[in-house]
């Protein structure tokens, strides 16, 4: 079973004692792609370098909700910083003949839940964002939590031109149909294999194989049956076990489907290319 985890930071000082030989075993184990998703300045440069040492990692770049700075005025700085990170690093690969390995602009997007003061400060850098995936011709990553009516109101009136990926998707009802109907695809994490997760089976029966990713965002949320421990991309197996299960499918099926969907939205494939 050949598996692609969506979302997960291998720059985090939880992989500082063993990266090298970690991201090996997930690469042996069968994930034959990962992400290394950005959230600041520095995350998303350690992203790159990720990426150009190993073949089988992708990145974005971007801040996420968390990540803003104090101010607008700051937060703009940042952004004109990331930009010129991503062209700088675009423009090199293209000197030297090299693939472009940032695929998306994320995880960018609105979290209320840990920073509720600052809502002006999020919806700005979100917004700048989008832009900023529409001038590069990028998908947006988004991470939302506790925001779903900001969330939608911004990708409605700031329309996405590659559309993207609602990262860690929380399993919210109007939040999902929504998502959907603006085209975007929804990345399932370790929550779904969780006891206490609610209305997870629903969730999973309203999202259409073709909009499905699935990821593990270590080294955050080990999923069942390794709730608990440091999280890394092995892990996403449990993930397309559980979904599996609720569609009526073999794992298999979904690791297949998962992987060719990444692909899709993140044009990892050149043959592909067709959005
Ligand atoms: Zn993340």
């Amino acid at each position: 079973m050949e598996l692609f985890d969506s979302h997960a930071h291998y720059d985090d000082e939880k992989f500082n004692e063993d990266r090298d030989e970690i991201i090996e075993k997930i690469y042996s184990s069968g994930v034959t792609k990962f992400m290394c998703a950005g959230y600041n300045l520095e995350s998303s440069l350690n992203g790159i370098k990720l990426a150009d040492k190993y073949d089988y990692i992708y990145t974005t770049s971007g801040i996420s909700p968390n990540d803003v700075n104090s101010t607008i005025e700051e937060t703009k700085k940042d952004i004109v910083q990331l930009r010129k990170n991503i062209i700088d690093y675009k423009d090199r690969q293209k000197k030297e003949n090299k693939i472009d390995k940032i695929v998306g602009i994320g995880e960018i997007g609105l979290d209320y839940y840990w920073n509720a003061e600052n809502k002006d400060v999020q919806n700005f850098a979100f917004i700048e964002q989008i832009k900023l995936a529409n001038e590069l011709n990028l998908p947006i990553v988004i991470h939302t939590r506790e925001a779903v009516m900001d969330t939608l109101k911004i990708l409605k009136q700031n329309p996405v031109n590659r559309k993207g990926v609602f990262h860690c998707c929380p399993f919210n009802r109007e939040l999902v149909k929504e998502a959907l109907k603006l085209g975007f695809y929804i990345s399932i994490a370790g929550t779904v294999t969780f006891k206490n997760a609610k209305n997870a089976r629903e969730i999973i029966e309203m999202i259409p194989l073709n909009r499905l990713l699935i990821e593990t965002d270590s080294p955050y949320l080990a999923p069942e049956p390794v709730r608990g421990i440091r999280n890394d991309s092995r892990n996403v197996k449990y993930i397309a076990e559980k979904i599996a299960e609720f569609k009526n499918m073999q794992a298999e099926e979904i690791a297949k489907i998962t992987y060719e969907n990444a692909k899709t939205i993140f044009k990892i494939c050149i043959s592909r290319e067709k959005q």
